[in-house]
């Protein structure tokens, strides 16, 4: 069904080279995202920095998820190095559920979730990133509404992403194919 794969540096990039995950997996890795964050936030009261990647379907675990995964951790260094700060402390964890990352990140949560949202929205591929910043005080994560940004617009049309994934509105083959163009011009191939 997805035929799509490309190839850069000799490195296969595939959305259908993984396990699929059920639901009761994919609560449970919802589960240990929460963990992780709460046993960074006991060792460190910095803002956390929560990643994990946009990927429709039962397959989040794919090299497609990775190349996205290794793409996000560079644009945040990057976006810290030139704003100079400072990562205290940065886990990755890989699993069927797909690669997430928390960072323990010296820097007010206002400031960090304004860069974040700068990423997710002018990067190339920054709509395929989910970078949430869990205020270390409340324990909560920041929402974009209070920084008038508007819930995120679906991948394909103009809608409101909520609206369309609740509808089904767009298979998962036209879903890919927008991922897949989307990586295309980024790599300019
Ligand atoms: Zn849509």
């Amino acid at each position: 069904m997805l035929l799509f794969y490309l190839y850069l540096n000799n490195m296969l990039i595939k959305f259908n080279d993984g396990q699929q995950i059920d639901l009761a997996q994919m609560l449970l890795a919802k589960e240990k995202r929460v963990e992780n964050q709460k046993l960074m936030l006991t060792r460190h009261n910095y803002p956390l920095i929560s990643l994990s990647i946009v990927i429709p379907g039962p397959i989040k675990d794919s090299s497609g998820a990775n190349f996205l995964f290794k793409e996000a951790i560079k644009a945040l260094h990057d976006c810290f190095a030139e704003n100079t700060i400072l990562v205290i402390d940065e886990q990755h964890y890989h699993s069927i559920a797909g690669a997430e990352a928390i960072m323990s990140v010296k820097c007010s949560a206002n400031r960090l979730k304004q860069y974040c949202i700068d990423i997710e929205e002018n990067h190339p591929l920054g709509r395929l990133w989910d970078i949430d910043v869990i205020d270390p005080i409340t324990q909560q994560s920041l929402s974009r509404s209070e920084f008038k940004h508007q819930s995120r617009k679906c991948l394909i049309c103009h809608d409101m992403a909520k609206v369309c994934s609740r509808a089904r509105r767009h298979s998962l083959d036209e879903i890919f194919s927008t991922i897949e163009k989307k990586i295309g011009d980024y790599l300019n191939i």
